[in-house]
C-alpha cells in the first residue's frame, strides 16, 4: 500500500491528483499501442488519473491510444489536452478541440491548454476557451510555457483569470520557476503542472541523487519526483509506457526526506538566485 497521492486544488475548487501520467511519445507506433494502453489503466488503478495528453502528440495518435484505455473509465480520469498556437483562433481552439474529443472518444475534456503562446491574441483564445467551458466541451482551460510577464499579460485580458493551470518545465535540474514563476502561481491560485518532471531520464543517472535516494530504498526517479510533491500547488505528469516503471514512480508518494537530504539536495541541484527565462522542451 501506497501513502495517498497528494490533491491539488484548481481555482474552480476541484482537487486533482498532485502525481499524474504524461503520454508525449505515445501513439508513435503500432505496435506499441497495447503496452501504453495497458500503462494508462495501470496508472489509473494506482490513482495517478490526471492524464496529460496533446493535438500535437504523435499527430493525434497519443489522444487515440488515451481515448481507447479510458473507455469505459472516463469517470475515473482528469483529461487534460492542448491545442496547438496556430490553431488558437477564435474558430480554430472549437475545432481543434471537436477533433481532440472524438480521438479522445469523449464529450468533455477536464482541462484544455494553450500548448504555448503563438500569433493570436491571447483575449481571442480566452474567449474561444471561456465559450467551450459553456457549452460543456471543457472544464477548465489553462495554459503552457507561460513565464511570469506571460501570465501577467494573461491576467489583464477580460477572464484570463479564470486560467485554471500553467505547464512548465520544473524539475530538479531545472529549477529556474522557483525564482518567480512559481511564487507568481502559489500566490494567484494557478496550480503549475512540471512537465518532464525527471527531464526525460537524464538527471537519474546524477551520483548525489542516486546515494540519497539509496538511503531511502528508493530510486532516483521517486526522489526527483518526490522534490516536486513536496511543493505546493505544483502536479508532476512523468510520462512512461511501462507498468513497472509506473509502479515505480507511484512509489514516490512514499518518501519523507530529511531536512539534512533537503539540503544535500539543493547543493547537488542548486535552487535559481537570479530570474532566467523559462525554459522549453
Ligand atoms: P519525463 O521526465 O516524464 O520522462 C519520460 C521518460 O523517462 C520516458 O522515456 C520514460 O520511458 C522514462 N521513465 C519514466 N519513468 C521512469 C523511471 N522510473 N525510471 C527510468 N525511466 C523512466 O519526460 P516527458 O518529456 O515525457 O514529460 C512528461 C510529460 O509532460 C509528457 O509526456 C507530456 O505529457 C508533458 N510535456 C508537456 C510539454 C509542454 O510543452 N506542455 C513538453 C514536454 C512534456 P518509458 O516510457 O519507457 O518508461
Amino acid at each position: 500500500m501506497h501513502e495517498d497521492i497528494p490533491a491539488v486544488t484548481l481555482p474552480s475548487g476541484k482537487e486533482v491528483p498532485a502525481l499524474g501520467l504524461g503520454t508525449w511519445n505515445m501513439g508513435e507506433t503500432r505496435s506499441s499501442a497495447d503496452d501504453e494502453v495497458k500503462s494508462i489503466r495501470k496508472a489509473l488503478d494506482l490513482g495517478m488519473t490526471l492524464v496529460d495528453t496533446a493535438e500535437m502528440y504523435a499527430d493525434g495518435r497519443s489522444e487515440e491510444v488515451v481515448g481507447t484505455a479510458i473507455a469505459g473509465r472516463r469517470d475515473e480520469v482528469f483529461l487534460v489536452s492542448k491545442v496547438y498556437p496556430w490553431n488558437a483562433s477564435a474558430r480554430g481552439t472549437a475545432e481543434a478541440c471537436e477533433r481532440s474529443l472524438t480521438r479522445l472518444g469523449t464529450d468533455h475534456i477536464d482541462l484544455y491548454l494553450l500548448h504555448w503562446r503563438g500569433e493570436h491574441p491571447l483575449a481571442e483564445t480566452v474567449a474561444a476557451f471561456e465559450r467551450l467551458k459553456s457549452d460543456g466541451k471543457i472544464g477548465n482551460w489553462g495554459v503552457s510555457n507561460f513565464d511570469t510577464d506571460d501570465m501577467e499579460e494573461l491576467f489583464a485580458v477580460p477572464e484570463g483569470k479564470n486560467c485554471a493551470a500553467n505547464e512548465v518545465l520544473y524539475n530538479l535540474s531545472r529549477r529556474g520557476p522557483e525564482f518567480s514563476l512559481l511564487p507568481w502561481c502559489q500566490q494567484h491560485g494557478v496550480p503549475l503542472m512540471a512537465y518532464s518532471p525527471i527531464e526525460q531520464g537524464r538527471i537519474l543517472k546524477n551520483h548525489e541523487l542516486i546515494r540519497i535516494a539509496k538511503a531511502y530504498q528508493a530510486t532516483p526517479a521517486q526522489l526527483a519526483l518526490a522534490f516536486l510533491l513536496d511543493r505546493d500547488g505544483v502536479i508532476a505528469i512523468p510520462k512512461s509506457a511501462s507498468v513497472s516503471r509506473i509502479t515505480e514512480n507511484r512509489g514516490a508518494t512514499d518518501l519523507e526526506i530529511t531536512e539534512e537530504d533537503w539540503t544535500a539536495l539543493d547543493a547537488a541541484f542548486p535552487p535559481p538566485t537570479r530570474k532566467t527565462a523559462l525554459e522549453m522542451l
